[in-house]
């Protein structure tokens, strides 16, 4: 049990992964993370960051009839 394995790092604390599971796929591969909270907390950050692309305020709004 003493692999040389580089240890992954969480991809929101920056700890080393010791508990596999804990991934996120994502279009780049896969996210890995250290524990179930710091999993959720990027799946929060990534919505609210897709959810603040709505912040165009609308101009003139053109009444076609
Ligand atoms: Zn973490």
């Amino acid at each position: 049990m003493t692999n040389k394995k580089p240890n992954e790092s969480c991809a929101l604390c920056g700890q080393p992964v010791e508990i596999k599971g804990f991934t996120l796929p994502t279009n780049d591969g896969e996210n890995k993370f250290c524990c179930a909270g710091c999993l959720s907390i990027y799946q929060l950050l990534k919505n609210i960051n897709n959810i603040t692309i709505i912040d165009k305020p609308p101009d003139n709004e053109d009444k076609h009839q």
